[in-house]
């Protein structure tokens, strides 16, 4: 049985839910430490009126997010499964799609619960959970799951602090166990995937638009560098585009062996990609060096990153990153700009833009702009929810 703990919370926080904002932000609590995670707060104003229900599980800013304004609708797996249901057909098209096998069905808050994502790979489902709260709903969300869709697996990611007790686990929850690596499609194109083998598996689905552009449109006969560049899904699509050559820059060891897989899956000959084990900082020192040039270069990086030589802060240094990629991009080239960083706007990110090119003495035209793929949902009164920005630069 959930707790369920009757509290009066900050006016603020009232108004701002009352509006519908999903988010329970700490600061709207007079004392959080008693509340256990998983516990099911009725949430009332400063005056003792009703303003919604929601659940306990910390995350960063929230301490926990609104599931309900309705007093009289019970938490239960009823619950979960009119939410899930209501999220599928969101997603018929991509259920339907013969070249996409792979995409979120369940975006957090902008389907309704906030700390719960639920992704789709070819007849596999993969729940992740973002607090232990959220993870205290297990059941409940799995039979709400279960009684909406047939599925062949379903895995699971606990992304909140397990304190170690699960690190013999290999994700798996229940059905048949999948094969990996998992071969799934996008736009025609294929992704080897792994369930079963921590926390990122090996794709990143919010790219999928951004990808298709480049290899339809941004790729035909042009040189592509790749930087922090994973498993190389950006390469893979610009190959298949028709680039002349991809070059795939990754510090982490096993990006080689994972870039090299997916080009294979793919049928692409990786001998003839490059695909680089390097600091991406040190890259461009190298490249600078090296007079080396691209038509086409892609910038991907994590919001924080330390390497042993480099922090990087992508709301303080990406201005600095397009400086870098500036320098080595070709007269009429592309800068394949992307940030996932919730802490600041599209508005403020082309101020990095415009700072980096002035600084560089070149003139540059912004010709697309993407934000998340409509399966990940988003809720318009929690804009962080909405965190990714990618624009495609033409440096003069
Ligand atoms: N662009 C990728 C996702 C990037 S994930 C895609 O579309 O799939 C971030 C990657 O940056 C990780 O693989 C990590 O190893 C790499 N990384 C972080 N700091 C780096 C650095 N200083 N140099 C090179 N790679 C770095």
């Amino acid at each position: 049985m959930h707790k369920e703990i009757d509290i009066k919370i900050k006016d603020a926080l009232a108004q701002d839910l009352q509006k519908g904002v999903p988010i329970l932000l700490k600061e709207g609590f007079n004392d959080i430490a008693s509340l256990p995670e998983g516990a099911i707060l009725q949430l009332r104003n400063p005056a003792g009126k009703f303003v919604g229900k929601g659940y306990v599980g910390m995350q960063n800013k929230g301490m926990g997010w609104l599931l309900t304004k309705n007093e009289n609708e019970p938490i239960d797996t009823h619950f979960f499964q009119k939410k899930i249901a209501t999220a599928i057909k969101h997603r018929v098209d991509y259920f339907n799609s013969s070249d996409t096998t792979a995409f979120r069905v369940f975006n957090g808050e902008g389907d309704g619960i906030g700390g719960l994502t639920i992704d789709y790979f070819d007849g596999f489902y993969l729940i992740s959970w973002y607090s232990e709260g959220i993870y205290s709903f297990k059941e409940m969300i799995l039979a709400g799951l279960e009684a909406s869709v047939s599925y062949k697996g379903i895995y699971e990611k606990k992304r909140f602090d397990t304190k170690g007790q699960y690190l013999e686990d290999d994700d798996f929850v229940k059905g048949e166990r999948g094969e990996f690596p998992l071969i799934v499609n996008e736009s025609g194109q294929k992704f080897a995937i792994y369930l079963n083998d921590g926390a990122m598996v090996g794709v990143f689905l919010d790219q999928r638009d951004v990808r298709k552009k480049i290899r339809d449109t941004y790729s035909k006969g042009k040189t592509v560098l790749n930087t922090f560049s994973y498993t190389g899904a950006f390469s893979v699509f610009a190959a298949a585009g028709g680039a002349t050559k991809t070059t795939s820059v990754d510090l982490a060891k096993r990006s080689l062996s994972k870039t090299t897989e997916q080009f294979e899956v793919n049928g692409i000959d990786a001998e003839k990609q490059d695909i680089i084990v390097m600091d991406v900082f040190d890259y461009f020192k190298y490249a600078k060096r090296k007079e080396l040039a691209f038509d086409v270069v892609i910038l991907d990086p994590p919001s924080f990153a330390r390497s042993k030589k480099y922090t990087f802060s992508s709301s303080k240094d990406y201005t600095n990153l397009l400086k870098d990629a500036i320098a080595i991009t070709e007269k009429n080239g592309v800068i394949v700009a992307s940030t996932n960083n919730a802490t600041f706007g599209i508005k403020k990110f082309k101020t990095f833009v415009e700072k980096a090119f002035k600084d560089s003495n070149r003139k540059y035209t912004i010709e697309e702009e993407f934000s998340l793929p409509n399966d990940f949902r988003t809720s318009p009164l929690f804009k962080e929810g909405n965190y990714l920005k990618v624009l495609f630069v033409r440096a003069k």
